[in-house]
């Protein structure tokens, strides 16, 4: 068991009719939940402590939230970013253009709706991802029937194909497992095309690794395939 702290929020609305029940829901659903009125508010909350989730207003009084959510990416900001808003229309240019949002809502909006999004966004960033401090080299632990990965108690958020990969060679710890076995079990038996599709995921699956700080490596022994390796703790 894992005890995970709770996970914090921040909601950016400038509407209290809508600002207090989404607050109080969250609080309900086990957040730690903090509310800002402004742009401005937000980027100092999210400086000082930065919300595992942003759930951000795109009609501030002060300035717009696509602005405020450029400029916390802007500030080194990794937490999620949800956008909620109530101009619909504006959707399509809004997430054709990349100003580092997760996702998209559109007042109005159910409560259980937006429950479920949050859930979703946080499994898939992995929550904890706020934290711009060096972190301490963990070992690794997979969860195999939840297909969850973590280093220490921060969740690996990884693809379906990252996460086969990394359990194979998890299960033969210093041990090669070859590349064939690696396409074959992965992908498809019948797979007889390139093997960049596992360089590119080997590739991914090793950045992600390194940047939640975990002793294991993927090594590769060329020609062969690929080790998982304990670095010896420091
Ligand atoms: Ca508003």
């Amino acid at each position: 068991m894992i005890e995970h702290m709770p996970q914090t929020v921040l909601v950016v609305e400038d509407e209290e009719d809508i600002a207090f029940p989404l607050v109080r829901t969250l609080q309900r659903d086990g957040y730690e939940v903090a509310s800002v009125d402004s742009g401005e508010g937000a980027l100092e909350e999210l400086a000082a402590r930065p919300a595992d989730i942003t759930i951000l207003d795109l009609g501030l009084p002060d300035m717009d939230g696509l602005d405020v959510c450029r400029k916390a990416r802007e500030a080194g900001y990794k937490g999620a970013i949800m956008i909620v808003t109530g101009r619909a229309g504006e959707l399509d240019r809004v997430v054709g253009l990349d100003y580092g949002a997760d996702d998209y809502l559109v007042k109005p909006f159910g409560v259980a709706e937006l429950q479920a999004r949050v859930r979703a966004l946080l499994r898939r960033t992995g929550g904890a991802v706020a934290s711009t401090e060096p972190v301490d080299p963990t070992g690794l632990r997979i969860d195999v029937d939840a297909r969850r990965v973590y280093s220490g108690e921060q969740e690996v958020p990884l693809t379906g194909k990252e996460f086969e990969v990394l359990a194979i060679l998890a299960s033969h710890r210093d041990k090669v497992v070859s590349r064939g076995r690696l396409m074959a079990d992965v992908w498809d038996e019948n797979w007889y095309g390139s093997t960049k599709t596992l360089d590119v995921t080997i590739g991914r699956l090793r950045q992600k690794l390194e940047g939640v700080g975990v002793r294991e490596k993927v090594v590769a022994v060329r020609g062969v395939g690929f080790r998982l390796e304990t670095a010896p703790s420091s």
